[in-house]
Order: structure tokens, then sequence, then C-alpha cells
């Protein structure tokens, strides 16, 4: 376990992928936040001893009900699946079927995306089974408060995580919950969305604000997997194409909340067109031309109309990640655009500082929108426009003040 740990921390260095806290669910200050959870839905009555039965996947550490079988065996992993009964512990989910319905209706964005939630609400209309929360045959989870015999079920102790990793239940934790957003996969939506909801309710705490479901990736359109053998390694995909390429792609690919294919022809198609000729030609062009020009570069805002900053904040503040880069890219073809439409390379004196103007204001916001998805690009940007980058609010024209050095193309075309 501990190797598998590091190779994912090894990986997410190589990508460039920060994180504030990692928790592994075998901490202690984890292990003592579950008990206490649990207590508490004990004490609100929600827990009770019964009989479990169910089909085992003993690798996914899964129960599945008949109707979830596909043909007998394991519907995640395919394997054979076991008869399994025993005494276990339950929570009364059933009892949370109208709060859950009426938080769904106060809070509409709790189901994310939209597309995802109709289904979840169906479910939940139509009858909450209690769920079983113990185990008797898994001896190395967290054992079960005052019953030894009992563990608890991996899943519980999973969500768990969620408030033990802010310090729950030290009273500084309610500086982090309710939680903005869980982003999750879609096969785990359920537990996210109706069980951990409860639970919450069960001890008198909310439910985070939104459970965000995202898609799947497939390979050229076939489903990932060992047996297949189409794994893509994102070492190899980044040695051949740069860490950024393989960045923008993953972000832009992915429909917002569907499922992404992940081919390497599209890859190639994005890097040779958004890449190079939208991004890395606007950058070319300006910087030539302002290195000619030697005169003071200044003007009015007028490129700045064509930027609609709410627009990609409220796509990323709704998680539509490829959208928001959608309206970046506008931005970077309306760029792109005035220089043809007003021939700038034909223009002198002040008209030519002012066009330049516009371009470079133009090209220093758009580091700083790419900056989160392209980090290595927005520096290299940054270095040859003379800018520091920034956040949000210097996404505003005015600022430009920089001193230009032009340097090696921000990307190669692919042949
Ligand atoms: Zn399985």
């Amino acid at each position: 376990m501990d190797g598998v740990v590091s190779q994912f921390k090894d990986l997410w260095k190589e990508l460039k992928i920060s994180n504030d806290a990692f928790i592994r669910t075998t901490d202690q200050k984890h292990v003592d936040a579950v008990r206490d959870f649990i207590e508490r839905m004990v004490k609100a009555g929600d827990v009770y001893k019964g009989e479990y039965e169910g089909w085992y996947c003993t690798p996914d550490e899964t129960f599945f009900t008949e109707l979830q079988l596909k043909g007998g065996k394991c519907p995640q992993c395919g394997r054979e699946v076991r008869k399994l009964k025993e005494e276990s512990y339950f929570f009364r989910l059933s009892r949370y079927r109208e709060s859950l319905l009426s938080m769904y209706k106060e809070n509409p964005s709790f189901l994310s995306p939209q597309s995802r939630s109709k289904e979840i609400i169906n479910r939940v209309e139509s009858g909450l089974n209690d769920v079983s929360i113990s185990r008797t045959s898994v001896k190395w989870a967290i054992p079960f408060p005052n019953d030894e015999k009992h563990t608890v079920y991996v899943w519980v102790d999973a969500l768990i995580n969620y408030l033990s990793a802010i310090g729950w239940p030290d009273g500084k934790a309610a500086d982090f919950w309710p939680a903005d957003v869980h982003v999750i996969g879609k096969e785990i939506n359920w537990f996210h969305s109706v069980i951990w909801p409860a639970m919450l309710l069960s001890i008198g705490m909310k439910a985070p604000r939104k459970v965000f479901a995202h898609g799947w990736w497939t390979v050229e359109g076939k489903k990932m997997s060992k047996s297949v053998g189409n794994a893509v390694d994102p070492r190899e995909v980044i040695g051949k194409y740069g860490l950024d390429a393989f960045r923008y792609f993953l972000f832009r690919e992915m429909p917002f909340g569907e499922d992404g294919d992940f081919s390497e022809k599209a890859l190639v198609a994005r890097i040779n067109g958004e890449l190079v000729d939208d991004l890395g030609n606007l950058v070319y062009r300006t910087l030539s031309l302002a290195e000619k020009f030697g005169e003071k570069i200044e003007g009015m805002p007028e490129l700045d109309k064509e930027l609609d900053l709410e627009g990609i904040k409220k796509k990323m503040g709704d998680l539509d990640i490829s959208g928001a880069l959608e309206g970046i890219w506008s931005y970077i073809r309306q760029s792109n655009k005035y220089i043809n439409e007003n021939e700038v390379w034909k223009l002198k004196g002040a008209e030519m500082g002012n066009a330049l103007y516009n371009l470079l204001e133009s090209i220093r916001i758009i580091s700083i929108l790419i900056s989160p998805f392209m980090p290595d690009a927005a520096d290299e940007i940054n270095r040859q426009i003379g800018a520091k980058g920034g956040g949000i609010k210097d996404c505003s024209f005015g600022r430009f003040s920089g001193k230009v050095s032009k340097g090696k193309y921000l990307f190669q075309k692919i042949k």
C-alpha cells in the first residue's frame, strides 16, 4: 500500500498537481473520527442490529444485490461473487427519504451535473432501504464502537474522511464545513449524493453544498482496462507531447459531466490547432511586431470588450471546465482576428502602439486565465511580455508596462 501511495504522490509532482492535505483512512485521527461519528448516529437512534445477505465481491470489498449482478458476476470487475450472510448493523437510511428530497429541491445544484440528478431523485422517490454499515467478515477495518466483533463497513469509513481530513470533531473544522463541493466519479454518486448527506443529517450536520459526479475516460472509444491493455500511461504522453499539452487536453476534451475519450489523434489535433495555430501564433506574431516597433507601446482599450470574463468565471464555478476553456479560446481567436482585420503588421506610430498595447494586454490576461491549466506556458508568456502573472482580479486592461523579449515558439506542430 505504501508503494501505491508514493507512486501517486510522485505522479502528482510530475503533473504539477498540488494538494493541501492527503489522508489515509489508516490514520489514527481518522479512526477516532469514524468511531465518534458512528456513536453519534447510534445516539440519534439511527442504528440497529440485523442480518445482511448479499453477493460479495472480495477484491472490490462490495456487496451487490441480485439485481445489480451482471450475468451472475460482479458488475464492477466481472469476477466471481459469493453469497454471504452475516450479522450487521444497519443505518436507517429509509428515514431520510423526505429530508433528502426536500434538500435536492431547495438546492438544485447539489446534484451536479444536472444530467445525473434525475436518476438519483427517481431512485430516492421510489423508496430507500436501510443500509448495512458493519461487517464481521472484514477483520482489518475500523472496529465498530462497543461491538468489537464488527468492523465499520469500508464505504462508511471512507465517506467520513471528508470530516476527519479537516480535523473534525475539533471545533476548527467548522471553518471548512459544509464543503463547497465534493468532486467524485459517477460510479460512486449514490454513496455521496444519498447515503453521505443522510448520515450527516443523522448527526445534525449539514450536507456539502454540491456533489459533482464526473464521467469516465475511454480510450479510442473503448473502456480502459488491464485486460484489453489500452491503459494510457501519463508519463509516456508527457514525454512525447509535453506536460502542458497533456493537461490542456484532459481539461478540454472531457465534456461537462460526460465521459471523455482519449485518442492520440484528438490530442495532436488540439495541439496543432488550439495550441500552435491559436495561442502560439497569437503570442509569436504579437511579440515579433512589438520587438521591431521600438516606440512607446500605449493606447486605449478596444480588445477588452471581446473578453467574456463573467461567462468564464461562471463556467469555472459550475465546474464546466471544458466550457471555460472554450470561452478563453474564443478570446484568443478574437485577438488573432484583431491582428488580421486591422492588418496590424502594416500600422505605424501611434496606431501601431495602440494595437500592440491591446494585443499585449490581451495576451497578459490570457496567460492568467490559462495558468491553472498550462502553468509552464503561462510562465513562458509572462517572461516574454515582462509580466508577473496574477489572479482573476488582474484580468482587466490597463496594467501592461512590461518590456517584451520574444522567445521560442510556445508549442511545436506535430507532424
Ligand atoms: Zn468485483
